[in-house]
């Protein structure tokens, strides 16, 4: 079997899509929906499939939105992830419909040699990866079995094979006080939305004794009705995000410290919701990471270290991460400097040059994926590596 042949075959197959990928990236970008709601974009996305002969199963793992498409025979199975949520008021500003048409570019391309490599090519869609973490309910109700090795790609400002994200978890809080006269009767008044700004305050204080990269942040929701009532209700919306799992479970605690802390000193009732879903810190497969990094150098793009100065954010498929061998580079389709979730990254999203980088990401997720089908030895090498670090990291 001749690799380079193969690659040279998938990439053909990803440039005879590009202008049908660009169109539905673009059809996605401009009717952006919010997570679990993503309706349209799942029904673009699996008739695009579906009519290039793969298995259909839609609404999987209890989520409307969620699909695993398959096309294959007997060997290991590559995933390809496609997200496709957009952000509240901001749209597609992380650039998802860049992520699904490169997993169905690629995904579709590997179809022309699977009966070379052997092996199963599967695309899971998996929605609201910016709201509740989507992927973390698919892992838990086995949407993953029977899959080998994920991969996706991410759009950024760079092209990095290597990605870490930090582990995240969110908190919904209320406090309980009591309306009355601001200025006439306050003494009858207790005031919600002062044990709400003590708890920012002590998180504050909190943040100069956490470890680095460890981020605490979030807004006010409700801070009352009138200036002269005194807040009845006050609730805010927090994430915690740590770089590992286990620090995260010890921040928990102490955030949460803050909270009771404040609703003892005010008097007012709390409660709270740690959120379900929870995001795993990214684990990045080194030995996949390699292939894919070596294929986007192919094809003519730069591939950067992972710089420690810079920011971290978090993803879903950490928790994919840590189940199986798994990789989620950056894909630069913006100028440095142009931050994702903004309405500039939103515009981005929609230019020729996240198009191009959407053709070469398909490219190089199809050229991994033959370089793990085709040559077992490397999926023997990711598997060994995501064992022997699952022992070392727990
Ligand atoms: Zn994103």
């Amino acid at each position: 079997m001749n690799i380079k042949e193969l690659k040279e075959t998938v990439k053909g197959e990803v440039d005879a899509q590009r202008a049908e990928l660009t169109e539905l990236s673009l059809r996605i970008h401009d009717n952006p929906e919010l997570g679990l709601n993503e309706v349209k974009a799942a029904q673009w996305l699996t008739e695009y499939l579906e009519e290039r002969g793969f298995q259909l199963e839609r609404g999987i793992c209890q989520l409307p939105t969620a699909f695993r498409a398959a096309c294959g025979t007997k060997g290991p199975t590559v995933a390809f992830m496609a997200e496709y949520d957009a952000l509240p008021k901001l749209g597609h500003a992380c650039g998802h419909n860049i992520i699904a048409t490169a997993a169905l570019g690629a995904a579709v391309a590997m179809k022309a040699v699977l009966g070379k490599t052997g092996g199963t090519i599967v695309v899971m869609g998996t929605p609201a990866e910016e709201i509740i973490g989507g992927k973390s309910f698919m892992v838990k109700r086995g949407g993953f079995a029977g899959i080998d090795a994920a991969l996706m790609v991410h759009p950024g400002v760079r092209d990095t094979a290597i990605t870490s994200a930090l582990a995240l978890v969110g908190l919904d809080v209320e406090f309980f006080g009591r309306a009355a006269h601001a200025a006439a009767r306050p003494e009858d008044g207790i005031n919600a939305l002062e044990a709400l700004i003590m708890s920012f305050n002590a998180i504050n204080s909190l943040r100069q004794h956490i470890k680095d990269r460890a981020r605490i942040h979030g807004v006010i929701t409700d801070g009352g009705e009138a200036a002269n009532i005194v807040p009845a209700h006050a609730a805010g919306s927090f994430l915690v995000r740590a770089e590992d799992d286990d620090y995260l479970e010890t921040l928990r605690e102490r955030v949460l410290a803050c909270f009771t802390g404040a609703a003892t000193a005010t008097g007012a009732r709390l409660e709270y919701k740690w959120a379900e879903g929870r995001y795993a810190a990214l684990r990045t497969n080194l030995t996949i990471a390699g292939l894919y990094g070596a294929n986007m150098e192919s094809l003519g793009r730069r591939i950067y270290a992972p710089r420690n100065d810079r920011g971290l954010g978090s993803t879903d498929m950490g928790n994919v991460s840590v189940i199986m061998p798994a990789i989620h580079p950056s894909l630069a389709i913006a100028p440095l400097g142009v931050s994702a979730h903004s309405p500039e990254f939103e515009k981005a999203a929609a230019s020729e040059e996240a198009h191009r980088g959407m053709a070469i990401g398909a490219k190089a997720l199809a050229m991994t994926a033959i370089d793990l089908l085709a040559i077992p030895e490397n999926l023997a090498r990711a598997k060994e590596e995501f064992l022997r670090r699952g022992e070392a990291e727990g």
